[in-house]
């Protein structure tokens, strides 16, 4: 995403800064990102680095980015900060009802649940599960939620009606 938005954003700003605080852009980027950013003259990508203070008026005026392998301290003079840093699902609620989640949180689903552990055990039917159903029958996630998912609207939309097909077959087959 940040990637993305760099090169976007260095179509009309004079000066992009990508600040990231790992030291390589390729545990998050894949490589035909990498390359075409790193050909984008006004993008810079400042390493190590992070945000540490805004400082402004009635709109944001500098920065202060901390490069945390020499513990400088840098301003930068801008009135635009954009925050690409991932997000968290929000299914804390799925942990009492023992629903499978992966990891990192998010809702596992159809065939993606053949391989956790102890699903088989406590799959209580001879079908498997519907490719949008969770471990707990009946149960469907549709969306970004959703472990594997595309993460776009279209998709987020498309499993959402496609959900409500299934809820229906589910509910036709007790
Ligand atoms: C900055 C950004 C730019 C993007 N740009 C694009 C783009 O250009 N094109 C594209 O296709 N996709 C884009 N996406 C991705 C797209 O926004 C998502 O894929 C899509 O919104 C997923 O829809 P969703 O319904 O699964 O989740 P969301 O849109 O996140 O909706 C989930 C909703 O559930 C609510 N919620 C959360 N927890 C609870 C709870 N416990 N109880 C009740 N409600 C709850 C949330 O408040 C939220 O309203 C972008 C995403 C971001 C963050």
């Amino acid at each position: 995403m940040a990637g993305q938005a760099a090169s976007y954003f260095s179509g009309f700003a004079r000066k992009v800064y990508m600040v990231i605080r790992r030291d390589s852009l390729s545990h998050t980027l894949s490589d035909y990102l990498i390359k075409r950013i790193n050909g984008i003259k006004n993008v810079e990508i400042l390493y190590n680095s992070q945000v540490m203070e805004l400082e402004g008026d009635r709109e944001l005026r500098r920065i202060k980015i901390t490069n945390s392998r020499d513990n400088t301290n840098t301003w930068y003079d801008t009135s635009k900060l954009f925050i690409c840093i991932g997000g968290n699902p929000n299914t804390d609620w799925a942990i009492e009802s023992k629903i499978i989640r992966c990891p990192s949180g998010y809702l596992v689903t159809g065939s993606d649940l053949l391989n956790h552990e102890g699903f088989k055990e406590s799959w209580p039917h001879e079908r498997l599960p519907y490719n949008l159903e969770t471990s707990r029958p009946g149960v469907f996630a549709a969306g970004d939620l959703r472990f594997n998912s595309v993460k776009r609207v279209a998709s987020a939309v498309g499993e959402g009606a496609i959900a409500v097909t299934q809820v229906h077959q589910y509910l036709a087959g007790l």
